[in-house]
């Protein structure tokens, strides 16, 4: 596969001294392609087109701008196997994931083109017969900034509603993941007929990102930005953001709690475990990091859990029966050993798995998991179940709510209302009942709370987050100044 170019200006561009950088396939951690390694100047040719094209983008009809990112969606609904054949190396993803991410993504397209048609006002009284009116307006250009684990969902989720309401964008694809996190959504909207300069795409290895991530959230063009991944490096992202007042929505870390309450059907559980845990490898944002069980069906759970995860096929993960493939990069294998050893040497169980070849780590589930261990509190990240007993249900709740993060979680019981009553104790910004914490749709208010995350993606609060509410009133006679300020008071 050939070298791959920065996308400025509707131009794809190499970058500044022709630098690029090796991207791996974590399959076989051989390089898979090179692709442009941008420098601080990319990126501010980067923002400055967008800055340009910007308000042009923003005076076209809403309709407009809806026909495009829907056709945009179109566009990646037919390329659906070329991408799915690049998720495969690039990002270690299961075929079946990648099948997955694609059609989502697609809807996430049709998503924000409806979103276009739903940036609404208000109209206000006003004591003194003005016409008061609140209206909504882009920002201006939003910087995009994503991970590698969905890099098309995730990369579209930034991008498509803040394009659709009227905003220019510049995205940063992991560099994990920038074929599929970018470039290749940079070829979709510019056949999609996105205007030159409206979406650019600045690729850049770790080595560069200081630089180009500091560029994309201080440059004084920049109004928004929309950024998923780490809370280590989104807390940084928040602080610099803060300091110039920028808006910005930030999905981080999760350590969710699938609740398996006493009454549950154990082979739903079971299923929702399964499932949560382990789908790509558990690098889930809302990935099942914690099964809390209740004491009295701990131990028949633990016994069916272990069973059904055991039949879970590690392998190349372009085989559809191999529902497990490689973990992205030695980091991230380093963390999931270092928490498993942790874990272990602080008495927990190993039930299944616990070994790895290469980047393939096997399905593993640990019992008598307790809080002091890092497994309980640090995202892990990768195929690892931890399981806690709970004495009952409120004490599954407080074991539950015992994290700093906050994003999503899954409780399963016979009973709907308790669980319910037990979702609205939950201190996440999600929460699913007789499901597992993995659950996304294209329209919905998707964000944590805590270590998790600021702001919501999706819905009315994903247009309202890359949108500025100005007042802006119509006087027609009725403001009377004090006489004393006025050229001719009888006119008054
Ligand atoms: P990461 O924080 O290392 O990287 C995310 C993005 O930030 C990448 O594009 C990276 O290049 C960029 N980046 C790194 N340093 C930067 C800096 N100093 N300035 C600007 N940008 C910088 O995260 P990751 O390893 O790519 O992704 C995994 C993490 O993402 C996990 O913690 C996961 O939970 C989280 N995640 C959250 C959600 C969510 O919706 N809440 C979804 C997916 C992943």
């Amino acid at each position: 596969m050939s070298k791959r170019n920065l996308f400025i200006n509707g131009e794809w561009v190499t970058a500044t001294g022709n630098a690029e950088f090796p991207v791996y396939n974590p399959a076989t951690e051989e390089v898979w392609t090179h692709v442009a390694d941008a420098s601080r100047e990319d990126a501010k040719a980067a923002i400055a087109a967008a800055k340009q094209a910007q308000p042009a983008w923003a005076a076209l009809p809403h309709s407009e701008r809806a026909r495009i990112i829907a056709k945009a969606g179109e566009i990646l609904e037919k390329r659906a196997k070329e991408i799915q054949e690049i998720l495969v190396p690039e990002a270690g993803s299961w075929i079946g994931k990648a099948m997955f991410e694609t059609s989502y993504s697609a809807g996430v397209y049709r998503a924000a083109a409806a979103a276009a048609y739903q940036v609404t006002g208000e109209i206000l009284p006003s004591d003194l017969g003005k016409l008061s009116l609140v209206v909504r307006e882009p920002l201006g250009v939003v910087s995009v900034i994503s991970p590698w684990n969905f890099p098309v969902i995730l990369s579209s989720r930034g991008i498509a509603v803040a394009l659709a309401v009227g905003n220019a964008v510049v995205l940063k694809p992991s560099e994990e993941t920038p074929v599929s996190g970018g470039l290749i959504l940079a070829e979709i909207l510019e056949e999609a007929g996105v205007p030159k300069g409206v979406f650019n795409v600045v690729t850049c290895s770790r080595d560069n990102v200081g630089e180009v991530g500091d560029e994309l959230v201080t440059n004084p063009a920049v109004r928004g930005i929309s950024f998923t991944g780490s809370t280590a490096v989104g807390a940084e992202i928040a602080a610099k953001a803060g300091r110039l007042f920028k808006r910005c929505v930030l999905e981080l870390g999760g350590k969710d709690a699938l609740i398996v309450l006493d009454d549950a059907d154990i082979e739903r559980a079971v299923n929702a475990a399964t499932f949560g845990a382990f789908m790509h490898q558990g690098q889930i944002c809302m990935s099942v990091e914690r099964i809390i069980v209740d004491r009295k069906i701990a131990e028949t759970f633990t016994e069916q859990f272990v069973a059904n995860v055991k039949k879970l096929k590690v392998g190349d993960p372009k085989e559809i029966g191999n529902c497990i493939g490689p973990v992205i990069n030695r980091k991230q294998l380093e963390r999931i050993v270092a928490h498993v050893d942790d874990a272990v040497s602080r008495g927990a169980k190993l039930l299944a798995g616990g070994g790895h070849k290469g980047l393939f780590y096997e399905p593993t589930v640990l019992a008598d998991v307790t809080p002091d261990m890092r497994v309980f509190r640090e995202e892990t990240f990768g195929p690892v179940a931890p399981i806690i007993v709970a004495n009952d249900e409120d004490d599954a709740v407080r074991l539950a709510n015992d994290s700093d993060y906050g994003l999503s979680a899954g409780i399963i019981t016979a009973d709907e209302e308790r669980g319910l009553a037990v979702a609205r104790r939950l201190n996440t910004g999600m929460a699913h009942v007789n499901d597992s914490s993995v659950h996304d749709e294209p329209h919905v208010p998707f964000g944590g709370i805590g270590a998790s995350g600021l702001g919501r993606h999706g819905g009315r609060p994903g247009i309202e987050q890359f949108t500025e509410l100005r007042w802006v009133t119509l006087e027609r006679g009725g403001r009377h100044y004090p006489p004393m300020f006025v050229v001719n008071p009888e006119h008054h």
